[in-house]
């Protein structure tokens, strides 16, 4: 509904059919216009005269202005009446405290938009100097019977207006002055400057300007000391619900991973709460295969474990090495596990070295492949780290299989391979 006339917007409403035994408002600020009314009346027969009439559906069409509503009133010997009832405008400065509030409280807003006027914009406004409702005497009459006061027709007027602010509380803001568009339209520019249009030197949302923030920071209480860790971390929910996932959902993989990122964030907090500000631990990210093996360390469902295999290339037997190795020695014993390289000629001399001195009885014969040392005719091997230090692995169902921590010894790292420590 656009008004073409927008210094003088104006509102028509139809006239309402007969509304016979109901009350005139059913909402708050309709009562609350009625009381004004009603207060303000010398004479009770009057009052009786006018809902008497609205109930009829002798009220014409009502105008809403700025100031003023207009109506004719069909008197019961069929005489026509042209009945105004003025209510003050807000002045600009009026306005303007009760736009700075709304503005403050988009809460208000939402509810006009929804046709509401909560008790509570009411009092804001009244604390901002801004009265909404009439009050006592505050709504004037004029009708052409020649009435001094109100008479039947402006009393049927106002009780038909209490119909329609029921259901449009923005018919009393256009009585005080501005149009509902205009008051949008009002509101929107007065919000704009918090988003957008901010002036160079507030750099911050808060409008604080970032320079003296920071000039001030000696004289600001020290920032608080960190949150205690929890002692646990937190439980995931459970996503096991009556329906039946979509396809490719795995509800128990997920609850899985939950539990696990909550696990890690919860270590990851700790130790950075212990290490403080002064050292930052700074950890090489997992390739997605060896976060599989951290995954499958915390021992998941079987079918999770099935996942953390077939995702990671590993047949599940693998990934069961992996995991040993993993709690042996993270990423290095995983690393010494799945991959074997050719030992560098200055680390391979200190490795011959090592292996000529570790044994002070006779050392059982190896055979030497790569960064592997075997032990002739048995089930039990060191292998070379790239850090220098010595892996035990035993030769189990067929499969090499890590039987320890490292050692820098290797006599050390053998006698654990072959079961002897
Ligand atoms: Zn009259």
């Amino acid at each position: 509904m656009s008004d073409p006339y927008e210094d003088a917007p104006e509102r028509t409403f139809a006239a309402l059919p007969p509304a016979h035994g109901r009350g005139f408002a059913q909402t708050w600020w309709g009562q609350a216009w009625l009381k004004a009314l009603e207060d303000a009346a010398m004479d009770l027969q009057q009052l009786k005269t006018g809902r008497r009439l609205a109930r009829a559906g002798a009220v014409g069409a009502v105008s809403v202005r700025p100031g003023r509503i207009t109506a004719v009133v069909q008197d019961r010997d069929r005489t026509s009446h042209r009945a105004d009832v003025l209510l003050q405008e807000l002045s600009e400065d009026q306005w303007d405290r009760f736009l700075s509030m709304a503005v403050e409280r988009a809460g208000h807003i939402a509810a006009l938009l929804d046709r509401e006027m909560p008790p509570h914009l009411v009092e804001d406004a009244a604390a901002a100097g801004v009265e909404l409702l009439p009050g006592l005497g505050d709504l004037e009459a004029e009708c052409d019977c020649g009435a001094w006061d109100h008479c039947g027709h402006t009393a049927a007027l106002c009780y038909q207006v209490a119909r329609l602010l029921d259901q449009d509380p923005f018919v009393l803001l256009l009585m005080r002055g501005r149009g509902e568009r205009e008051l949008l339209d009002e509101l929107q520019v007065r919000s704009a400057p918090r988003t957008e249009a901010t002036p160079a030197r507030q750099q911050t949302h808060e409008g604080v300007d970032a320079a003296e923030a920071y000039a001030a920071g000696d004289i600001l209480p020290p920032v608080p000391a960190a949150p205690p860790v929890p002692v646990e971390p937190g439980l995931p929910p459970s996503l096991d619900t009556e329906t039946e996932p979509a396809p490719g959902v795995d509800p128990a993989a997920l609850e899985f991973l939950a539990t696990q990122a909550a696990r890690e964030a919860h270590r990851l907090l700790a130790e950075a709460v212990r290490a403080g500000h002064e050292q930052h631990s700074i950890e090489a990210e997992l390739t997605s295969a060896q976060d599989a093996v951290r995954l499958a360390s915390s021992a998941p469902a079987a079918s999770v474990t099935a996942r953390l295999a077939e995702g990671s290339g590993r047949d599940r037997e693998g990934l069961a090495l992996a995991v040993r190795a993993w709690e042996y020695g993270g990423v290095p014993a995983l690393d010494v596990l799945e991959t074997e390289w050719t030992v560098e000629a200055e680390n391979l001399a200190r490795a011959r070295a090592a292996l000529a001195s570790a044994w002070e009885e006779e050392r059982p014969p190896l055979r030497a492949s790569r960064n592997r040392w075997t032990v002739v005719g048995g089930a039990a091997q060191v292998r070379l780290g790239p850090d220098g230090r010595w892996w035990p692995y035993r030769k189990e169902r067929g499969r090499w299989t890590p039987a320890g921590p490292a050692s820098p010894d290797p006599a050390t790292a053998l006698a654990l391979a072959e079961g002897q420590e």
